[in-house]
């Protein structure tokens, strides 16, 4: 037997399987890229669907109640809203349309399938489409139908299913996925690159018994960024990020399980990589935040859920000439699209008001309730009082608290909160009025050149 001839034979073999690989991994980074370079790139951007699937519920007793404690979303008119959001899409054909979590309401299987299926309608129309998951989408505890005055436990999915429902719109197209979470890189252009991070904690939720809220990158997904910005870096690309969660804080109250766990870490790694735009969902709110302590600063562009008043959508638009993004946002026109449909429904005729004046109640009976446990204030009183947070609280979800704060801070309510002894809704309702980052539906971002 010639040891060192078969050897050399298994040194050939694995040579040439090496060399196939690359050859592989070229030919792929340059065929199946859809916008050649030099091209202008139109991405729209969603998030925080809440998607549950017309299948699962009757409309009835339970699922009313469940609406009634949902923090303001549309959960029963979501097939409109997306049905007016596609018809928006077709019109305006964004090259991509980016969805950063929470697709569905609670993981419901049956609301991943019925979603997925709207998804390939708008990539029908010519949209790519990518998607991530958010906290409420893989191995959820909470799936549930509605049936009369019952909720029933249904089927929720794997992490693994995830990346098969939505195989078209991200995960076969990726050119890297990450080993332990449902990240991946994509390259819908030569361009600019997508890198989609799972944020998620979702091993432990049938132990737990519910969904865990806060996110988080493990230091094994760190190294894979890193060597995604290494990729993007040598074909000259720039890259956008998208997270459920936020990379920035986007409240002085609301970041506990919000903003990513050790955010600092990520900052960090995100700097040293390149990557300074990033798009998030998970706090429902439009807000924009920027890191300046570096020499480059970095924008995280949390998009409001479509699922909640105004039901906004982020665009945005790169321009090749001279590498800027800008973003901003629209609102779906439900209303108009009903019109335009012939659909006569009471509250969809009138989507906005109706929209409007749900979200609003909440917050207006929250500080009521609040107000008058304390019981301090006269009845006229709380009731002003409860009007600024209503007003306050709805700008501040549509990202326009500061464009327009006199009418807010000269009236009866608000000087009231301000010399008040409640601690916790005072705190909420000065922490949206310090907002820093002031425009909050538009950014304009010149990215510095990634050649190598
Ligand atoms: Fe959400
Ligand atoms: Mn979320």
């Amino acid at each position: 037997m010639n040891t060192k001839k078969n050897y050399r034979l298994l040194i050939f073999i694995i040579l040439i399987f090496i060399l196939q690989g690359c050859s592989q991994a070229t030919k792929d980074l340059n065929s199946e890229v859809k916008i050649k370079s030099g091209k202008d790139i139109t991405f729209y951007i969603t998030t925080d669907i809440h998607y549950l699937s017309k299948a699962l519920t009757d409309n009835g007793e339970a699922f009313n109640k469940f609406v009634s404690t949902g923090a303001g979303k549309q959960i029963g008119y979501m097939d409109e809203i997306l049905s007016a959001f596609t018809y928006e899409v077709k019109n305006k054909k964004p090259d991509i349309l980016i969805i950063s979590g929470d697709l569905t309401n609670n993981g419901e299987k049956k609301s991943h399938i019925d979603l997925a299926n709207k998804l390939k309608d708008i990539e029908k129309q010519g949209t790519s489409v990518y998607v991530i998951p958010g906290n409420h989408d893989v191995l959820n505890p909470w799936a549930r139908s509605f049936k009369g005055e019952k909720q029933y436990v249904t089927d929720s999915i794997k992490d693994k299913e995830f990346s098969e429902i939505y195989g078209q719109f991200g995960y076969q197209e990726a050119i890297s996925r990450d080993k332990n979470t449902l990240s991946y890189l994509a390259m819908p252009s030569e361009d600019v690159w997508l890198l989609m991070l799972d944020t998620n904690q979702y091993k432990n939720n049938s132990r737990i018994g519910y969904p865990q809220t806060d996110g988080q990158i493990t230091k094994e997904t760190f190294e894979w960024i890193k060597k995604c910005s290494t990729l993007a870096k040598e074909k000259g690309s720039k890259i956008i990020t998208v997270m459920h969660h936020n990379l920035l804080d986007h409240s002085d109250v609301i970041q506990d399980g919000y903003t990513i766990n050790d955010n600092n870490k990520a900052i960090d790694v995100f700097q040293s990589s390149n990557l300074d735009l990033i798009l998030s969902g998970h706090i429902h709110i439009q807000d924009i935040s920027s890191y300046k302590k570096a020499a480059e600063p970095m924008y995280d562009i949390a998009t409001g859920s479509l699922a909640v008043f105004p039901h906004q959508y982020g665009m945005l638009k790169y321009s090749f000439q001279d590498t800027t993004f800008h973003y901003s946002t629209s609102k779906v026109d439900l209303e108009g699209f009903s019109k335009k449909l012939g659909v006569i429904d009471k509250n969809i005729n009138n989507f906005s008001e109706y929209s409007r004046e749900f979200f609003g109640d909440l917050a207006y009976t929250m500080a009521n309730k609040q107000l008058i446990k304390e019981n301090t204030y006269s009845r006229d009183e709380i009731k002003s009082m409860s009007e600024t947070m209503k007003l306050l609280n709805l700008r501040y979800f549509a990202g326009t608290e500061n464009l327009n704060v006199k009418d807010v801070v000269n009236s009866e309510g608000f000087k009231l909160w301000s010399d008040s002894s409640e601690k916790f809704l005072k705190k909420y309702i000065m922490s949206i009025l310090e907002d820093k980052d002031t425009d909050d539906n538009n950014l304009q971002l010149q990215i510095p050149s990634n050649k190598p």
